[in-house]
């Protein structure tokens, strides 16, 4: 049957069979009577214009179009098909879940971690909150975010659940901002009314200028390095120096609201800043500590510098390790030039003894050369007048190089001694160098040991009183009338007299008593194994002794007199309680006319 011979037949059949006449009857009608295959058109216009519609918002979405896209251009049902099944798959297997997502988020927002601070996060966040308009992509960037955040995530301690919204947060995590919550509801009268001029000077006025006093000076000296904030912190404090009615105070508190929210992310900020730094600074010490493991002349300085960083940071603290380190240093760096100045001395020797040691060898060289003629010359020599003029040629020589390398060993003799004693000066300055250091234990004016150095000893010996069931006094004696001393004789002389005092002190008590200087004219003695009334008695001897042995000012005799209190600790006594004690006892001897030792 010919094509159109089939297409009459599909006419006739579609109307014996009352089949409606449309094109896709037709079609498969003609297909049945030719015996061909049902060929489908490929709706390419109508699924191009689909693909073309579908959203692209998530990568999950633009991946999906796009093999839509690829699929319908290829014409092929199949890449369509397996486009289509993925993506229902996907679906299937993972419902986006936003109730876990958010729970995540809170959870880890607040959590802490040594490099990420809840502000950060928080900034994170509200960028994605920002740049995520559709719910899929929020909801992937969302996870994408978590999962940074878990990544870096190893030290999670306090998990602290996010709060609702600014004010509550500045509660919860109780820091600086917390201080929001506690400003007093502001409308004690009605909106609107204007405030009262006593009002202006009454609780809430007074309060106000208090808030605006600490915001322009502490909360602007604590942040002067967060411009935006102390700017802000100005701002507020203005706004509350011109508040004037409830409504005034009211905009003051939703601002100091929000101020204090941006305020506990910068305080943490801070912290987490300081103790990084401390951190770091631990870190190189330690690095310095095995560099200098050989070097005796730093590891005091790097002792009390570990203690330092190792406890609460506090001012005072500093202060006093800057002090005492300062001094060190000076002292270091003028023993180090010395030691330099030695090891230069020896460079020096040392070159010229191999100048020496060269022109020996030159000599002895030439000598051979002459040497080695001469018996050329013997062995020409044709009779005795020949053999003497070599001889004595040879004698010549002979006595010159003697004279040469006996004259060297005198020299180089000499440069071994002047090298010897260099050395030893440098093993001096070493040594020297090495106790500089120690010094940060010590007082630089009188040389007993410092408020640092006593209550090392004070823990060595109560540790040791405390073992061996022992009993320990402490007595705390301060100079009389010293400060006439120095206001007649110069501070200088005052200087003196306190080294006076420390030499005779020391020379007084046992080997194994301690001695330290307490604080300007007081000092503290350690007596381990001793019972109070012997302690008593150790401190009138060395009051004895400073008797005998005048402080000598311009060969006048100065008599240095002081007042004592001793106390013995008690079974469960702290060390510094029981030197209270004895400053307590001393105070006492004072006012008995000084001059005398009192027992706590
Ligand atoms: P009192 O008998 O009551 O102890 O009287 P005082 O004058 O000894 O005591 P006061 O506390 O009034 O004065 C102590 C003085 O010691 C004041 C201070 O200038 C002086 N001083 C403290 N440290 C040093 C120092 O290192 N060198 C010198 N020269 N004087 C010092
Ligand atoms: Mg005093
Ligand atoms: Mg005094």
């Amino acid at each position: 049957m010919n094509p159109s011979e089939t297409a009459r037949e599909t006419l006739k059949r579609l109307s014996l069979q009352r089949i409606p006449p449309t094109p896709d009857n037709y079609r498969a009608l003609y297909n049945e009577i030719a015996g061909t295959a049902i060929t489908e058109d490929f709706p390419e216009k109508s699924l191009k214009a689909l693909a073309s519609g579908l959203p692209r918002n998530t990568p999950e979405q633009l991946r999906f179009a796009r093999q839509v896209e690829s699929a319908v251009s290829d014409k092929n049902w199949e890449s369509l098909n397996t486009a289509l099944t993925d993506l229902l798959n996907k679906s299937a297997a993972e419902p986006p879940n936003w109730s876990a997502l958010i729970r995540d988020l809170l959870t880890r927002l607040e959590a802490r971690q040594a490099d990420l601070t809840p502000a950060r996060k928080r900034e994170a966040l509200d960028h994605v909150l920002a740049a995520s308009p559709a719910p899929d992509l929020l909801y992937s960037r969302l996870q994408g975010l978590l999962k940074t955040w878990s990544q870096s995530a190893g030290q999670e301690s306090s998990m602290v659940a996010a709060p609702a919204d600014a004010a509550e947060a500045s509660a919860v995590s109780g820091t600086a901002a917390g201080a929001a919550g506690a400003v007093p509801p502001a409308p004690t009268f009605t909106q609107g009314t204007p405030r009262p001029a006593d009002l202006a000077k009454g609780a809430t006025g007074e309060l106000l200028d208090l808030l605006a006093q600490i915001l322009e000076s502490a909360i602007s000296t604590v942040l002067a390095d967060n411009v935006e904030l102390v700017a802000e912190a100005t701002r507020l404090a203005t706004a509350a120096r011109a508040a004037r009615n409830a409504d005034d105070i009211a905009a003051f508190i939703a601002n100091l609201k929000r101020f204090s929210y941006r305020l506990n992310f910068a305080v943490e900020d801070q912290a987490e800043l300081k103790s990084g730094l401390l951190h770091l600074l631990h870190l190189i010490i330690d690095n310095i500590n095995e560099l200098v493991l050989d070097d005796q002349s730093l590891q005091g300085q790097i002792a009390v510098v570990l203690e330092l960083v190792s406890q609460p940071l506090n001012l005072r603290r500093l202060d006093d390790v800057e002090r005492r380190m300062k001094d060190v240093i000076y002292k270091q760096s003028a023993l180090k030039k010395s030691l330099l100045d030695a090891r230069d001395q020896i460079k020096q020797m040392l070159a010229s003894f191999i100048d020496r040691l060269a022109d020996l060898s030159e000599s002895t060289g030439d000598y051979h050369d002459k040497i080695e003629r001469c018996a050329d010359q013997i062995s020409k020599a044709h009779d005795i007048a020949d053999l003497s003029a070599v001889l004595e040629e040879v004698m010549r020589e002979t006595r010159l190089i003697q004279l040469n390398a006996q004259r060297s060993r005198d020299e180089l003799m000499q440069m071994r001694g002047k090298v010897g004693a260099a050395e030893r000066e440098i093993e001096r300055l070493q040594d020297e160098l090495a106790n500089a250091s120690q010094m940060v234990r010590h007082d630089p004016l009188t040389g007993v040991l410092n408020r640092k150095g006593m209550d090392d000893a004070l823990d060595t010996e109560v540790g040791r009183a405390r073992r061996h069931h022992g009993k320990l006094c402490l007595a705390l004696l301060d100079i009389d009338n010293f400060k006439k001393l120095n206001d007649t004789l110069g501070h200088a002389a005052g200087d003196a007299a306190l080294v006076h005092l420390a030499k005779v002190v020391h020379e007084a008590i046992r080997p194994e008593d301690t001695l330290a200087r307490y604080g300007g004219e007081e000092f503290v003695v350690i007596l381990p194994d001793t019972a109070l009334e012997s302690a008593v008695g150790a401190m009138v001897r060395v009051q004895r002794e400073l008797t005998k042995h005048f402080f000598l000012h311009n060969n006048d005799r100065v008599l240095i007199t002081f007042s004592c209190g001793v106390a013995e600790l008690g079974a469960d006594e702290e060390a510094m309680a029981a030197i209270q004690r004895a400053d307590g006892a001393m105070y006492l001897a004072k006012r008995a006319g000084k001059n005398r030792v009192l027992a706590a």
